[in-house]
């Protein structure tokens, strides 16, 4: 550590980061004035955390992608614009010739930076789009386009450009042969104002495989160009920094939400909302880094005690940004649980009309309803959408003492469903609940089914059609030692059914729906497994860092410095090979 100058009320040191000049930079005034507020409590929340610690501004000369291979200075410190480099070599491929035949064509894959692909399903329809993304796109407007022959002169703009972003009519021909292959709508993205920051043409032409497949054909006729593998435009986008992890990660779910909570979910983060929460709190991490940093540069200027308030000032921001993880993030599963599908049990004792519910809430035949106990032996699952919300609805094998073998096979996957399910469903028939007590009619829980009863289980009280004078269980009536919701219906006559049904979803949203939040809070909520593992290793560096003494100020800022790494794992801004052919492999081709 050192180098450091002092300009004025800044100070500045330069490092060389893979042969980048960065610039690093703390202001003085912000930093002592930072001692005097230690008199005070200074960070008395999480958001005044956050708005504190931005007094603090480390900058550098090209914000960008950090490659964690060969990363030797601060994490502050750094960041080195990768990606747009990227984009600028394959931007600047040279200039290839407008003219020219087969021999001419590249032979090598790696020769061909210019992709393309069908961006649309293949099947008839009226339009289909062929995207082509790279320095060679160009080739392609001039090569397989021409004024549609409708127009006068046809030939008049053969070597005109297009005019970026405006849609235009064109013959679209085969490049060698110039036979017309279709007319459509051309529009040319012009670098890096484009989705995947090269230029890219989008050839818009009627949809039917003939001409799909003549049009594709040909473009493989143009040097430079080759189909692209699956998700190549959007990595393209990726390396030019025009997206991050969680909006690759957004858009993929963007297109895979089923429901209506699933795409507004992804679309906040294809939006960017999840990249400027972890941008932040990595930010926020750095600049508790800062801190230690200066201690270790400037002691000699600091006077007496100021090392030590420093050092604890940077561990309270530290307990501040471990909160907000914890409670904003790790403890608040509704995002994986809302992308990949809430999971709901529905469970009970033979016989009571879990079957019946099943093909009720899928509107068909899902499951076998017969008044034989012990029809549904393996679990049934099937995916619906209940008011938006995405629900993988389990049907189980009636819970009792059974002899038969297949039949306790099917009860033990029962009993495992329930235990593995986010919410679940208890059906009993309420003509054998119910029970008169000296204090009035009481629902009793059958023991077969008491040991599965939770916090998150529902209670539906079926056949009332079967009692002669039904209790009043229309408002979700308490039940069981647990206080748990119940509702009375008759799966047979429908009869409570849609009190049931709103009451249930009500309960779903209460539970899952992120923008129903009392607070209004619009914190972007963790969406995959691999976001929830890096943010428990950051929490774990910075409670290892919290627990370091100021002696060890040089191996607690390592720890510091490994937190804002994992963070930045989320985002990409520190990136791994191995995590972006797995995503990008999960894309179809054209996206
Ligand atoms: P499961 O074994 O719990 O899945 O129950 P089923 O859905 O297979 O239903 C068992 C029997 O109860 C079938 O004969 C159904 O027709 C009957 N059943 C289901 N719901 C009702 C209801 O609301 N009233 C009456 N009376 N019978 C019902």
């Amino acid at each position: 550590m050192g180098g450091w100058t002092r300009h004025g009320c800044t100070l500045e040191r330069h490092v060389h980061v893979q042969g980048r000049r960065v610039l690093s930079r703390i202001s003085v005034d912000a930093l002592y004035s930072r001692f005097d507020s230690l008199h005070r409590p200074s960070i008395v929340s999480d958001h005044s955390l956050r708005h504190h610690c931005r007094h603090y501004s480390t900058t550098h000369d090209n914000p960008g992608r950090v490659k964690e291979k060969g990363k030797e200075k601060g994490e502050g410190e750094e960041a080195v614009g990768k990606g747009k480099e990227r984009a600028k070599r394959r931007g600047k491929q040279k200039e290839s010739n407008q003219v020219w035949n087969n021999a001419e064509i590249p032979q090598s894959e790696s020769q061909r930076r210019t992709v393309y692909a069908l961006s649309t399903p293949l099947g008839k329809a009226g339009v289909a789009v062929v995207r082509i993304s790279g320095p060679d796109a160009l080739q392609a407007w001039s090569g397989m386009t021409r004024p549609a022959t409708r127009r006068a002169d046809p030939t008049s703009d053969r070597q005109r450009e297009p005019t970026p972003w405006r849609m235009e009519r064109r013959d679209i021909v085969h490049p060698t042969t110039k036979d017309k292959l279709d007319d459509g709508l051309v529009v040319f993205f012009k670098a890096p104002s484009s989705f995947t920051t090269e230029d890219v043409l989008e050839l818009h032409i009627h949809s039917g495989r003939a001409v799909i497949s003549s049009v594709l054909s040909a473009l493989a006729h143009i040097p430079g160009c080759r189909p692209a593998e699956p998700g190549e435009f959007t990595r393209r986008a990726f390396e030019g920094g025009r997206l991050d992890l969680t909006q690759v990660e957004g858009l993929k779910d963007l297109i895979n939400a089923e429901t209506e909570l699933q795409r507004r979910m992804a679309l906040q983060n294809a939006g960017g909302a999840a990249k400027q929460e972890f941008d932040e709190l990595r930010s926020d991490i750095l600049e508790c880094l800062v801190l230690l940093e200066a201690i270790v540069d400037f002691s000699e200027e600091f006077h007496e005690g100021d090392e030590e308030k420093l050092f604890q000032d940077s561990m309270s921001n530290s307990s501040s940004i471990i909160r907000v993880l914890t409670i904003d993030h790790l403890n608040n599963p509704r995002g994986e649980i809302l992308r990949s599908g809430i999971r709901l049990a529905i469970f009970g004792p033979p016989n009571v009309g879990k079957s019946s519910l099943l093909n009720y809430l899928a509107k068909r035949e899902a499951s076998i309803v017969t008044d034989v106990p012990g029809t549904t032996r393996d679990v049934v699952e099937l995916s619906l959408d209940l008011g938006g919300l995405p629900v993988i609805v389990a049907d189980t094998a009636g819970l009792r003492k059974a002899d038969d073998l297949v039949e306790n096979i099917g009860i033990g996957r029962a009993q495992d469903t329930v235990k593995g399910s986010n919410i679940s469903l208890c059906v009993l028939s309420l003509p054998d609940a119910l029970v008169q007590t000296p204090e009035g009619p009481r629902i009793q829980i059958p023991p077969s089914v008491a040991p599965l009863i939770t916090p998150s289980t529902y209670f539906l009280l079926n056949k009332m059609d079967m009692v002669k004078s039904p209790p009043d269980m229309s408002g979700g009536e308490e039940v069981g030692a647990l206080g748990n919701r119940a509702w009375a219906v008759s799966l047979r006559t429908g009869d409570g059914m849609g009190t049931f049904l709103e009451g249930f979803t009500e309960v779903l949203r209460e539970r899952y729906d992120f923008s129903q939040d009392q607070d209004g809070s619009t914190v972007p909520l963790i969406t995959h497994a691999r976001h929830r593992h890096h943010l428990q290793t950051a929490i774990d560096h910075l409670h290892a860092f919290t627990s370091f003494r100021d002696k060890y100020v040089d191996i607690a800022a390592e720890e510091v410095r490994q937190a804002a790494k994992a963070i930045g794992k989320v985002t990409g801004a520190i990136d791994n090979e191995d995590v972006l052919d797995q995503l990008f492999r999960d894309f179809c081709i054209g996206k």
